[in-house]
């Protein structure tokens, strides 16, 4: 018998598959989708087993024999095969970098080590009587030891690790206790309080409109308003799925997310939930993989990633804020967690559910067309009223010196500190000050290795980049001119909390940004603190625009609704939607009523209008026309080759290079744009340069692409990337 393994090759880019002979003591054990180790010319290596053959043609050199299976336990089924095949070929990636994907680290190839097992050692007394009694007798005992003795004569499940000393370690070797050891796993949730709330008319609607179809393939878009109750419409359609003894997957945004609705699965189903979040620890994910791989969980939830897990007899797959650019991956394999779903769920035919108050207009716009299903949640739950959205014009305020917060913001603060209600501040830039130039000479801090300017940081007085991370000092005198006239442009969400607290001197404020949760479980301990009313205001970045929810929070203020305007990107109206409509919508969501105030240079703005009026299919109708116009999706596909290089010409030469063979190999109808200079031309030293197609229908498209592809693979001087469907410039 023999297997094809497909191993990791120095040469990222490239596949490489090898024959080796299955020794007879594995014939019976070795399945297709296990890890193996083989020889590899003076190297033992790992890869995956693609397939087993039982005669191969003969060949003129030795085979050699695989030498042994790592783990028995993981193996990447028919499905997860199959899946990674679909992956190569729909993102031109390495399919070894799609298997790789689907395994949490601990599990990787790459790892020496695959022990990340946890065991807990438990201690007991040999049951033999007699050989107790005599070792007591025949020798006489430490105290310390007699005592060991009788505590285990007393007591039962005793922790190896509650008695550990030297006297216990001379029973052992005497074998007069014995140890057991028996796996744990890191994260064990037991909730006792399983809590089922009724469904509204409107969520029991979508719930049977989907329920009648549950072992049929169909795409729904839930389009539900914030805080229409989307949850618990997911959590009635999961326990249908597991009356039918068939597994559940959900797919969350991003981690700050994660906490509360996780919890929210936990008290609704208890242990059989496993979770998959960038907060948890190697060993964490390892364990919780080994629930789901063991059969133990039937419901994983989690982020991007999670949409791999080996759930088998899977009946729904759920993608909640499934407008979240956090469901592409931006490093190889650039694929899109939606895309996998639908195979997944047409592999097992199945529903998809993707969610959203706010859905993209890809995904409207094919429920438009009756390709995806529409359901609809346009009430809150409970009657809660939608918040009252209040636009400041900025230019006024300049006018009155307030550069930051309004007078109507920080009246609305006070009233709430009054009332003993909460506060969420939207400011999505972090650090101190954005910009830092000198009022005498014009300079201005820049990163030397990127093409940006410097953030300040207060807490820790340092200039930071945040592309590739550059950190310097800040002089108190012009690098310059020398002179002591630096000045801060651009406020920061630091800022923005050494601002508040000037004017509420008594107020608790806390800030959630990047800076201020790189610790483990500091989301968690934030968002705790804010539920238990440890704070009155919460100061954040986009992270804190969805999916939480605080029932003390009715005011909700956006500092600058024109930051993510501005940012030249064709989807940036439909991000600023978004964004605001998901920000506003954590204000008054339990029975006190809600108000946001959104601060802006341009009160006139359309997107701001229909936010303010909760006119998403207003929006839907606005924005589309502008796409139409402008050939770009959901009207046209759109696919962006980044060429990057340490030297300028290099990257600029092949970039127009690429575009030539773009344009004499795709059809007449494909539109090349460029090369142009990326966005941030400059990062970290490195130029990057981008060419983009636009393109309805082009059969040749992948055929090109792959050519290019291979073309540069070797090429240790450019970096090619090709981004089907780009989501960020
Ligand atoms: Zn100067
Ligand atoms: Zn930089």
């Amino acid at each position: 018998m023999y297997a094809n393994v497909i191993i990791e090759y120095p040469l990222k880019t490239l596949d490489k598959y090898f024959l080796y002979k299955i020794p007879d003591d594995l014939v019976n054990s070795l399945k297709i989708g296990m890890q193996v180790k083989v020889p590899f010319g003076k190297q033992t290596i790992k890869g995956f087993v693609l397939n087993i053959v039982a005669n191969i043609p003969s060949v003129d050199y030795e085979i050699k024999e695989i030498i042994a299976i790592i783990n028995p336990e993981i193996i990447l089924n028919d499905e997860l095969i199959q899946l990674g095949k679909f992956i190569e070929e729909s993102t031109l990636c390495p399919l070894i970098s799609a298997y790789q994907a689907m395994l949490p680290a601990a599990l990787k190839l790459k790892k020496t080590t695959n022990n990340y097992h946890k065991y807990n050692t438990y201690i007991e007394l040999n049951t033999d009587k007699n050989l107790v009694n005599d070792y007591i007798k025949n020798n006489p005992r430490s105290i310390k030891q007699l005592e060991i003795i009788k505590y285990l004569q007393n007591n039962q499940n005793v922790l190896k690790s509650t008695l550990n000393c030297s006297a216990l370690k001379i029973l052992i070797n005497n074998k007069i206790v014995k140890e057991n050891k028996e796996e744990v796993y890191r994260l064990n949730k037991d909730n006792t309080t399983l809590i089922k709330n009724k469904l509204t008319s409107e969520q029991q609607d979508v719930f049977n409109n989907i329920k009648a179809n549950l072992n049929t393939l169909n795409t729904y878009l839930l389009y539900g308003v914030t805080g229409s109750g989307k949850t618990e419409v997911y959590f009635n359609l999961i326990d249908e799925v597991l009356k039918q003894n068939k597994t559940a997957l959900v797919l969350i945004p991003e981690i700050s997310l994660t906490t509360q609705i996780i919890n929210r699965f936990y008290k609704r189903f208890n242990n059989i939930v496993a979770i998959f979040h960038s907060g948890l620890s190697i060993g964490e994910k390892h364990d919780e993989y080994l629930k789901v791989v063991r059969e133990e969980a039937k419901i994983v939830v989690g982020t991007r990633s999670a949409i791999f897990s080996p759930l088998k007899n899977l009946g729904i797959v759920i993608i909640d804020e499934e407008h979240s650019s956090t469901y592409h991956q931006e490093n190889i394999p650039r694929y899109n967690a939606i895309e996998v779903a639908k195979w997944r769920a047409k592999f097992h035919n199945i529903p998809l559910i993707l969610g959203s108050a706010t859905p993209s207009l890809e995904s409207m716009a094919r429920a438009q067309k009756n390709v995806y299903k529409l359901v609809t949640l346009n009430n809150r739950a409970q009657d809660v009223e939608l918040p009252k959205c209040n636009i400041i014009d900025l230019t006024k305020e300049i006018e009155k010196n307030n550069l930051v917060l309004s007078s109507s913001l920080l009246e609305a603060i006070a009233k709430c500190l009054v009332n003993k209600e909460q506060t969420i501040l939207l400011l999505n830039r972090r650090g101190y000050s954005t910009v830092i130039t000198c009022s005498n000479c014009g300079f201005t801090y820049k990163c030397p290795n990127c093409d940006i300017t410097l953030t300040y940081h207060k807490s820790s007085n340092h200039l930071r980049c945040h592309y590739c991370g550059y950190t310097t000092f800040k002089s108190e005198k012009c690098p310059e001119c020398k002179e002591e006239s630096l000045t801060f442009l651009g406020t920061g969400t630091e800022k923005l909390v050494t601002l508040l607290q000037q004017e509420f001197p008594t107020a608790r404020i806390v800030r959630m940004d990047t800076d201020t949760t790189t610790k483990k479980d500091s989301y968690q301990k934030i968002i705790d603190d804010f539920a238990a009313f440890k704070y009155d205001i919460l100061v954040g970045t986009q992270m804190i625009s969805k999916g939480l929810d605080f029932p003390l929070v009715t005011l909700v203020g956006v500092i600058n609704a024109d930051s993510s305007l501005n940012i030249p990107d064709f989807r940036s109206n439909e991000r600023t939607f978004e964004l605001l409509t998901q920000v506003a919508g954590r204000a008054g969501r339990s029975e006190k009523k809600g108000e946001v105030i959104i601060q802006t240079f341009n009160p006139d703005n359309k997107i701001i209008d229909f936010v303010k009026n909760n006119e998403y299919l207003n929006f839907y109708k606005y924005e589309m026309a502008i796409r139409k116009t402008l050939k770009y999706p959901p009207y046209y596909f759109l696919i962006s080759l980044k060429v990057s290089s340490k030297e300028y010409d290099i990257a600029s030469k092949e970039a127009n290079q690429i575009t030539k063979i773009l344009k004499n190999n795709l059809s007449k109808e494909t539109i090349v744009l460029g090369p142009t200079t990326a966005n941030i031309f400059k990062i970290n030293n490195i130029y990057n340069f981008q060419i983009l197609i636009k393109y309805r229908f082009d059969n040749q498209i992948n055929k090109v692409l792959k050519e290019i592809d291979n073309m540069y693979a070797l090429n240790k001087k450019i970096s090619l990337s090709i981004l089907f469907d780009p989501i960020h410039f």
